[in-house]
C-alpha cells in the first residue's frame, strides 16, 4: 500500500530517498523547481546529468521517461529527473504526464526509494492545466505497482495544494 501525503511548500526542503525534478530534456538545469533543486542540491547534481547527456542520454530524456541521479546535498539520496510534457490544447498529452509519474515511481522501486516526494508536473512553465494535472498525478499514483511506501506531492502554493487536496477526497 502507499500512502499519498500532501505538503505545501518548497519541495528542495523535503527529507525523503527520492526528491523528483520536473526536469527539461537536456537535463541540464531550467527554471522552477529544477533551478531550485540544482541550486540548492550543488553542482554534484549536474556534473552526473552531464555524464547522462555523455552516455546513454546523447538526445537528452525524452518526454515521460525518468532516470536518477545523486541528491547532492539535498535532504534526499537521490534527485529522479523526468521531463513532463508541454500542455497543448489541440493534442491530448495526458498519457505522456501519466508515464511522468509511472516511470519515476519504476525508477524509485529500481532503486529501493521508500517515500517520494514530487512536485506537480508540467504545472509551471508547461502550463499544464491544475486541476488536470492533479487528477492525472493522483490517479497514476494511486493505480501504480509499486514497492514505494509514501508518495509525497509537495505544492508550492496554495491553489496547486488546494487542488490536489480536492482530487485526494
Ligand atoms: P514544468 O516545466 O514541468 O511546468 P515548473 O518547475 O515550471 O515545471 O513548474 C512545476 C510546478 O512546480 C509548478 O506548479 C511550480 O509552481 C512548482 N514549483 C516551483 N518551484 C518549486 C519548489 N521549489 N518546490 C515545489 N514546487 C515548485
Amino acid at each position: 500500500m502507499t500512502t499519498i501525503e500532501l505538503v505545501q511548500g518548497d519541495i528542495t526542503r523535503e527529507s525523503v530517498d527520492a526528491i523528483v525534478n520536473a526536469a527539461n530534456s537536456s537535463l541540464l538545469g531550467g527554471g522552477g523547481v529544477d533551478g531550485a533543486i540544482h541550486r540548492r542540491g550543488g553542482p554534484a547534481i549536474l556534473e552526473e546529468c552531464r555524464k547522462l547527456r555523455a552516455s546513454q542520454y546523447g538526445k537528452g530524456l525524452r518526454t515521460g521517461q525518468a532516470v536518477a541521479t545523486t541528491a547532492g546535498d539535498l535532504d534526499a539520496r537521490w534527485v529522479i529527473h523526468t521531463v513532463g510534457p508541454v500542455f497543448s490544447a489541440t493534442e491530448d498529452r495526458s498519457a505522456l504526464l501519466a508515464s511522468c509519474y509511472r516511470e519515476s515511481l519504476r525508477v524509485a522501486d529500481e532503486l529501493g526509494a521508500r517515500t517520494v516526494a514530487f512536485p506537480a508536473i508540467s504545472t509551471g512553465v508547461y502550463r499544464y492545466p491544475l486541476e488536470d494535472a492533479a487528477r492525472i498525478a493522483v490517479d497514476t499514483v494511486r493505480a501504480a505497482r509499486t514497492d514505494v511506501e509514501e508518495v509525497r506531492f509537495v505544492l508550492f502554493d496554495e491553489r496547486a495544494y488546494e487542488t490536489f487536496a480536492r482530487q485526494l477526497r
